[in-house]
């Protein structure tokens, strides 16, 4: 039996797609091999990775003079990428060269990005919301005039915020951790320089991890820089410079399709409104639970939850609770990020609506359990 698994990542994937790459694991498309065995090289995969960035593009809109890279190491890489090739000194790491850059500071996500990028790059952290616990996103402040990038990040998986609107940066290149709501509802692409995405949340398999980058910021990375985290020659090479994860690719594509299927972005976007609507709606009034966030600015995808119990141990209690009871009733992974404590459920694109209203009705059973 399939559970609803409302894990921050990997998390749920659509079952269709689940069911085409089981159908297809030992002869995929009629090729006699499975996707993993497939040279990279080879007419068979080529359609394959062609196929999952023109349904990427026409999916997100990605405009033409911007560039789709399958590349590896997860999100966490690019928090060295980005800086390696937009902000970097050509006179080595700590050179006095190294560009400012201009960084908002929401949560545990954004800081190791923020502390990535000081290895290569002047950081200036404009804006934290720390103070409240990173409950809310803090208004952007305007970038310095010389600034390589400004960089967001657009959903905080681990807190459940999200920028409420895009940030107006004028000409300075805008960069986006777009991990935990890629696909989850439109975005102008246009609006950024660069997005980038591991694809554990929205896409697909982890360590596969998405890039789209607007090309005028191609070959700006010092000759240092490691030939694997150049994207530069990442693009030329068109994501095969080495051999790319073949089999994650492979899955994205079949997640796209499912995500076509239904309609595309406004038509996921639209059930995971409604989603979020029941189970907000729910804490809202829930005598047990409630959303430590602020509401303008609460994410579509990962909704933490706390008890009102302030007592500590008795709050332990009800969490330990919660977490192991709903497990045993088939919704896992409920436990809150171990830095914050709590509840939380994500809901990707990949949870049914069902899910959301299961966990709905598991969490008002729970509340009369407590009388
Ligand atoms: C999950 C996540 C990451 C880390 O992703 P990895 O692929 O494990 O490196 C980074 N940023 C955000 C916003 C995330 O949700």
């Amino acid at each position: 039996m399939r559970v609803y698994n409302f894990s921050p990542g990997p998390s749920m994937l659509p079952l269709p797609a689940l069911e085409k790459a089981a159908a297809e694991m030992i002869d995929a498309g009629g090729t006699g091999q499975s996707v993993m065995e497939m040279s990279h090289r080879s007419g068979d995969f080529k359609p394959i990775i062609e196929k999952t960035g023109s349904l990427l593009r026409e999916l997100m809109g990605i405009p033409p003079n911007y560039r789709v890279l399958f590349l590896q190491g997860g999100a966490s890489l690019q928090f060295s990428m980005v800086p390696l090739n937009l902000a970097a000194s050509g006179g080595g790491p700590a050179d006095g060269g190294r560009k400012r850059i201009t960084l908002v500071d929401t949560g545990v996500w954004a800081d190791k990005a923020a502390k990535e990028a000081a290895k290569y790059a002047e950081v200036n952290v404009a804006a934290s919301s720390k103070d409240r616990a990173y409950t809310y996103i803090p208004a952007a402040p305007a970038p310095g005039a010389d600034d390589a990038y400004y960089h967001i990040t657009w959903n905080n998986t681990i807190v459940g915020t999200r920028w409420p609107a895009i940030p107006a940066t004028g000409n300075i290149p805008l960069v986006t951790d777009l991990s935990s709501a890629i696909l989850s509802e439109p975005l102008d692409v246009s609006r950024f320089a660069l997005i980038y995405a591991g694809a554990q949340k929205n896409l697909g398999p982890a360590g596969t991890t998405v890039v789209i980058i607007r090309e005028d910021l191609l070959g700006r990375a010092p000759a240092w820089v490691p030939a694997m985290l150049r994207y530069d020659l990442q693009d030329k090479e068109g994501s095969m410079y080495n051999t790319p994860p073949c089999y994650g690719i492979y899955i994205i594509g079949l997640v796209l399709e499912w995500l076509k299927n239904l309609g595309g972005v406004e038509a996921v976007a639209a059930l995971n409104r409604e989603k979020a609507a029941l189970l907000y709606g729910c804490l809202e009034t829930s005598k047990t639970f409630y959303s430590p966030v602020e509401k303008n600015f609460r994410s579509l995808m990962n909704i933490p939850f706390v008890p009102r119990e302030t007592d500590p141990v008795r709050k332990a209690e009800i969490e330990k609770r919660f977490v192991a009871e709903a497990a045993a009733a088939g919704l896992v992974n409920l436990a809150g990020h171990r830095l914050v404590g709590g509840m939380r459920a994500s809901v990707y694109n990949a949870m049914p609506i069902e899910g959301v209203k299961a966990l709905i009705a598991f969490i008002e059973t729970f509340e009369r359990s407590l009388k």
